[in-house]
């Protein structure tokens, strides 16, 4: 399916292209005006099946679906892989529309950020630990991301907008963005989809070469230990178990810690509240992370 293609068919199988903002709002007024539920997909392409299951659920749940696609150069760090994220529209285009999505918006960075821009959403605190700490990719990255979504939710005015739970981080910066600046938007967070073995599905997995492709899944075994301790009774021994995992498979963490799942305040052992274990490594040319949300209530 060319671009062309894609770009003038539009219902059945085929889905709308649209990369300007106001040709955006006109194709979905008529939507808004009958009062149809709008539920909205922020990616920034090269399609897994994570991508497909938020696209397949917002399809259950909304009349109208929109995805996002757009590889967000504000919240790339310097050296970081902005240039050489996998990219290939075509493909992505083709697997949205089998998904279910009617809409997909793909900007130029010149339509998101134009001469000029100058404003910032910046969500302090949750936004400066795990992945956000200035010795990791630092507050810049959610600052960008914070930003990023916002510009996507004033522009596509969605009733819904739907994140993996793979982005823990990201989900709880979101989630308080929405309700510090009254966003009137509903955030559903979806379970984590893993390859066969356990390791979490990302872009970022195409840059595995084999060997390295069979040391990542340390992360997934690394957030079973710590699980397992957790439940067994203490979860700073199942965080020092899930260290040592990683390190017989030779994998170096940014980080195992383990946090409040809702304010991401550190926690040392159970408490009562669901806690967020996520871990960040750097496994040959891939930077991955993943967690697991230990729900002492739930078995
Ligand atoms: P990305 O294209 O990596 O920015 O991801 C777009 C959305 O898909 C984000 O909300 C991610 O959290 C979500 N996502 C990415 N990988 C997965 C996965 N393995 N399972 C569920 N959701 C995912």
């Amino acid at each position: 399916m060319s671009l062309e293609l894609v770009n003038s068919s539009h219902g059945q199988a085929g889905v709308k292209l649209v990369c300007a903002k106001d040709e955006l709002r006109s194709a979905l007024a008529g939507a808004r005006g009958a009062e149809r539920s709008i539920g909205l997909v922020p990616t920034m392409g090269f399609l897994h099946d994570g991508h497909l299951s938020l696209l397949r659920t917002a399809r259950e749940e909304c009349d109208v679906v929109v995805m996002s696609l757009f590889v967000n150069p504000t919240q790339f760090g310097p050296g970081e892989d902005f240039e050489r994220y996998p990219r290939d529209e075509e493909r992505d285009l083709e697997l949205a529309a089998s998904a279910g999505a009617d809409v997909v918006y793909m900007p130029s960075v010149e339509e998101m950020y134009p001469a000029g821009f100058s404003t910032q959403v910046e969500v302090g605190g949750l936004a400066e630990v795990l992945c956000g700490d200035p010795a990791r990719r630092g507050p810049g990255h959610f600052r960008g991301v914070a930003t990023v979504v916002a510009k996507l939710f004033n522009a596509v005015g969605p009733d819904v907008a739907y994140f993996g739970q793979k982005d823990a981080q990201q989900v709880a910066v979101i989630r308080r963005m929405v309700r510090d600046l009254d966003f009137p938007v509903r955030i559903e967070a979806l379970p984590i989809v893993r390859e066969a073995d356990g390791l979490a599905m990302s872009s970022r997995n195409a840059y595995l070469g084999p060997e390295d492709r069979e040391r990542a899944v340390a992360l997934s075994r690394a957030l079973r230990r710590v699980e397992q301790g957790a439940r067994a009774g203490s979860l700073s021994e199942g965080i020092e178990a899930g260290r040592r995992e990683l390190a017989a498979a030779g994998v170096e963490s940014e980080y195992l810690e383990a946090r409040d799942a809702d304010d991401l305040t550190a926690v040392d052992e159970l408490n009562g509240r669901p806690v967020l274990v996520a871990v960040a490594a750097r496994v040959g040319k891939a930077r991955l992370i993943d967690n697991v949300v230990i729900d002492p209530k739930a078995t």
